[in-house]
């Protein structure tokens, strides 16, 4: 019995994109951290991506630094979103680095780390312009003198995000300051750092170009692995598949109904006031899928013609009037993701997940 709604993984299609990012970034001799968070790390995924010889996955959620960790215990896990004060035991115990930006924390793991008598990598984030973590420029050789002789912690390197809060994109600026803190924290320390980590997939896009600054040594890669595109940018990345995802939603009422709904309107399910626009007769089918499962803003229907039309925690209402497809009750509607959908999907228990090299490109 097959059962949905259902989410279609296209692991070879996956392993293809991390391969060609991690090759073209070996090129210019910059290591890839695989960022696995936006599939729960799931070891089909991490056990995919490793395959071409990303040897560091990345997750934001120390539940799932632990999963890769009990699964691979030979890949470094690299711990994303900077620590909790109060989970610097487990940190240092599952995490080989971390991201960090805040001394305490810093001490805290140093603590942890000594104390098991381990060394915690730690990369200090340097908030370059985008306003989420990160320490401020003229800030971080004073934090640096601040931690770098606490025991069990090793400076590894410096690192900065780009297009997360405030939208800003990774130029030649911003990653060239980033490549001359880099050095300065370097002579306070007197040790090369092993990681100058210049962004996310939006920074793929200097490499491409021939303009990452020469310092730059790390990635991380998330979306440019699992969806083959720059999202920030809405461009494809040359070479990469985007076939990776496809989600298979089953019709479970399709009627012909007015667009307008009919009585007093006050608010929708999710407190939201709705509009309206009134189109006459529509075709119209409810899947069985709903908020609780995915945003409905990040799926695209493979069938052009298909609408999304809105919906509440468990249905999906799809205008198909103009689809050249007849459907019917039981029919299944496909959709392509965007990022949000994927995140929401491999949360959700009640959508299964199917692990393909049977998918057909
Ligand atoms: C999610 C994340 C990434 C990966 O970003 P993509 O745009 O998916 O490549 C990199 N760094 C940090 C700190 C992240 O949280």
């Amino acid at each position: 019995m097959v059962h949905y709604p259902r989410l279609v993984i296209n692991l070879s299609s996956i392993r293809h994109n991390a391969s060609l990012i991690y090759n073209l970034l070996k090129v210019y001799n910059i290591s890839t951290i695989g960022v696995t968070k936006g599939t729960l790390s799931d070891p089909h995924i991490v056990d995919t991506i490793s395959s071409v010889g990303i040897n560091y996955i990345g997750d934001s959620r120390l539940l799932n630094i632990k999963k890769i960790k009990d699964n691979f215990p030979h890949l470094n896990t690299v711990l994303l979103r900077i620590p909790m004060l109060s989970e610097a035991d487990d940190v240092v115990y599952l995490a080989d680095i971390s991201l960090n930006s805040e001394p305490l924390v810093i001490k805290a793991l140093g603590n942890a780390a000594h104390a098991k008598r381990i060394i915690h990598k730690v990369i200090l984030m340097v908030d370059v312009g985008d306003r989420r973590e990160g320490i401020l420029p003229g800030d971080l050789l004073d934090v640096v003198r601040e931690i770098k002789d606490i025991k069990g912690i090793k400076i590894a390197g410096i690192g900065a995000n780009f297009a997360c809060f405030g939208g800003v994109l990774p130029d030649e600026k911003n990653l060239t300051l980033l490549t001359e803190l880099a050095e300065d924290v370097s002579s306070l320390i007197q040790e090369e750092l092993e990681f100058v980590s210049g962004g996310s997939t939006s920074s793929l896009y200097l490499v491409k170009n021939g303009k990452m600054p020469k310092g730059i040594t790390n990635l991380r890669i998330g979306t440019g692995i699992l969806f083959g595109i720059d999202d920030i940018r809405d461009i494809g990345i040359e070479g990469a598949y985007t076939d990776t995802f496809i989600l298979e939603a089953e019709i479970i009422e399709l009627k012909n109904k007015p667009s307008l709904p009919m009585g007093t309107i006050a608010k929708d399910a999710f407190g939201n006031i709705p509009h309206f626009e009134d189109r006459g007769i529509r075709k119209r089918a409810i899947l069985g899928i709903g908020r609780q499962d995915v945003v409905f803003e990040a799926l695209h229907p493979v069938d052009k013609e298909v609408e999304i039309v809105g919906g509440s925690s468990d249905h999906m209402i799809v205008d198909v009037t103009s689809s050249y497809t007849n459907y019917g009750v039981g029919d299944i509607i496909k959709f392509n993701l965007g990022y949000p959908a994927m995140l929401y999907l491999f949360n959700s228990s009640y959508v299964v997940k199917i692990w393909g090299k049977e998918v057909d490109r």
